[in-house]
């Protein structure tokens, strides 16, 4: 049997806390056809956080020249800080035969979903928005004011979900992954990017 298949774009979305740095390491761990898209920011840096691993840590003057040089498939500012995926990235990455992951905001995703309409698009979104605010607390990056900013974001995003493609609730997290997993299986299938050729014998 002679098999094609092509990439696909996953795109997810929720709000800070939801749980998608989460999902996403365990989709990557757990499928190795997927890759992470490394974003460039103007966020600090956590302690936690690599450069190059988790994003690219840049200069606002940076960010500029990126922007002027036409180098993002999308960007935005998030909680006072500017985001943005590379279209370098997201090349090498499909030239290397791989699934590509976009963990990014629904602003970003907007203009992922105009840019590239057969990307799949999914938003997690948190139990409520009391637990988010005990998951954001929980995690002990951010200080009560981010903390509070991030919740009330959480109030906007929300109402995007229609835009997506499909929406899972992380309240368990197992649940939520098997969820994803799901989703992820049957677009592999989908016709659009996967073409079986059958043979005569
Ligand atoms: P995001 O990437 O969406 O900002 P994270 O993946 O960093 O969110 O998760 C935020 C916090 O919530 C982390 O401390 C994580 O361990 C925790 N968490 C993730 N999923 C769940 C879940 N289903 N139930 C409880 N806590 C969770
Ligand atoms: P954090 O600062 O917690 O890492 O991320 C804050 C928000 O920025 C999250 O909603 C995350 O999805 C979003 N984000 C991360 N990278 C990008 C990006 O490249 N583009 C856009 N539009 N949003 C991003």
């Amino acid at each position: 049997m002679i098999e094609h298949r092509e990439q696909m774009l996953l795109v997810i979305s929720g709000p800070s806390g939801t749980g998608k740095g989460t999902l996403a390491s365990m989709l990557l761990k757990e499928d190795p056809s997927f890759a992470f898209s490394i974003s460039a920011t103007t966020r600090p840096r956590r302690d936690y956080e690599e450069e190059g691993v988790h994003y690219f840590f840049i200069s606002e003057e940076k960010f500029d020249a990126l922007l002027r040089q036409g180098e993002f498939l999308e960007h935005a500012e998030v909680h006072g800080h500017r985001y943005g995926t590379l279209k370098s990235q997201v090349r090498s990455l499909m030239d290397q035969g791989r699934n590509v992951l976009l963990d990014i905001d629904t602003q970003g995703a907007r203009q992922v979903l105009q840019n590239a309409p057969d990307c799949v698009s999914v938003f997690i979104a948190p139990p409520s928005f009391g637990a988010l605010r005990e998951r954001l607390e929980g995690r002990n990056t951010d200080g009560p004011d981010e903390i509070a900013r991030r919740v009330s974001y959480a109030h906007e995003e929300v109402r995007h979900i229609r835009m997506y493609e499909y929406a899972v609730v992380n309240d368990d997290l197992q649940t939520a992954f098997s969820q994803l997993k799901s989703i992820v299986e049957a677009e592999k299938q989908s016709t659009a990017r996967y073409m079986p050729e059958v043979g005569e014998e």
